[in-house]
């Protein structure tokens, strides 16, 4: 499915999250410069760029984990958080129950079941009630192929295993907003495919996400809007086809030549 096929993107409603001229510096390192980003229901944002443009560091703030020094925040046509008066911990834990991430590497609890796992953040954090947490996990987990694994542990998985049981977890807790940091970077080659089809799914299905990734292929199959990060700014932005096959500025022509 293209993403023309989709359930279409709401953008009739306010977007879903609207964050402008975000800036975050660790110590002296200005990481983020003055960032913009929209976000609409329904939406795939892909956001690409050189290593230490930034990319993490713009998905941890919007779910919470680092809070910028500046720039606002809206979510769903409510009030800006403004960073300049540094958010209270309602407001970083208000982000943080709007969105889910998928990591890197799965940071599964190594201890628990695949079935564990799933149900921790649903039954303990969000006090769901725990019949109606495992009920939800199985039909989940029965839905990336991974039904017959609810009790294994980890590490009697494979990394495309691992990960999308990472993917469950995340979808889990219900969000409204997903957020994927490379997922598939941590991955032999040869199970790349199978957490991207995943991936791709969902965004077929209607979620929200946000995705950094180096799979260009990807992004331009399941992306509605990329973005080229490079010093902590959005250098350039559009859909898929435009920004890879007719990037307007010089920075973007020389990422994508490098990496295609
Ligand atoms: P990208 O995802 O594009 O590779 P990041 O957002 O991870 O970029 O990082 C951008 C820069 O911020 C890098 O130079 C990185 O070293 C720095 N950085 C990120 N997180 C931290 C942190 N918690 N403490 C100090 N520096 C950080």
């Amino acid at each position: 499915m293209s993403p023309a096929d989709r359930p279409s993107i709401d953008d009739a409603q306010p977007p879903l999250l609207v964050a402008r001229d975000l800036h975050k510096s660790f110590g002296t390192n200005e990481v983020l410069k003055g960032l913009d980003l929209t976000v609409h229901r329904g939406e795939v944002v892909v956001l690409i760029g050189p290593s230490g443009s930034g990319k993490t560091t713009v998905l941890r703030s919007l779910n919470g984990l680092e809070t910028p020094d500046a720039g606002t925040l809206a979510i769903q046509g409510g009030p800006a958080i403004d960073f300049a008066t540094p958010p209270g911990k309602s407001t970083r834990f208000a982000l943080r129950d709007r969105s889910a991430m998928v990591f890197q590497h799965h940071n599964l609890f190594p201890h628990f079941t695949v079935l564990q796992n799933v149900i921790e953040g649903p039954w303990r954090v969000q006090r769901r009630n725990k019949d109606e947490a495992v009920d939800s996990a199985r039909k989940l987990l029965a839905r990336v192929g991974l039904a017959e694994k609810e009790d294994a542990y980890p590490h009697e998985l494979s990394g495309g295993q691992q990960q999308r049981v990472g993917i469950v977890r995340a979808l889990a807790l219900r969000p409204d907003l997903l957020l994927f940091d490379e997922p598939t970077s941590a991955l032999d080659p040869e199970l790349v495919g199978e957490v991207l089809l995943v991936i791709k799914e969902l965004a077929d299905e209607g979620w929200t996400m946000v995705v950094v990734t180096h799979e260009l292929a990807f992004a331009r199959e399941a992306a509605d809007h990329v973005l080229f990060l490079d010093g902590g700014v959005v250098v350039e932005e559009g859909p898929p086809e435009q920004l890879f096959t007719a990037p307007a500025h010089e920075r973007t022509k020389r990422f994508l030549a490098r990496i295609m």
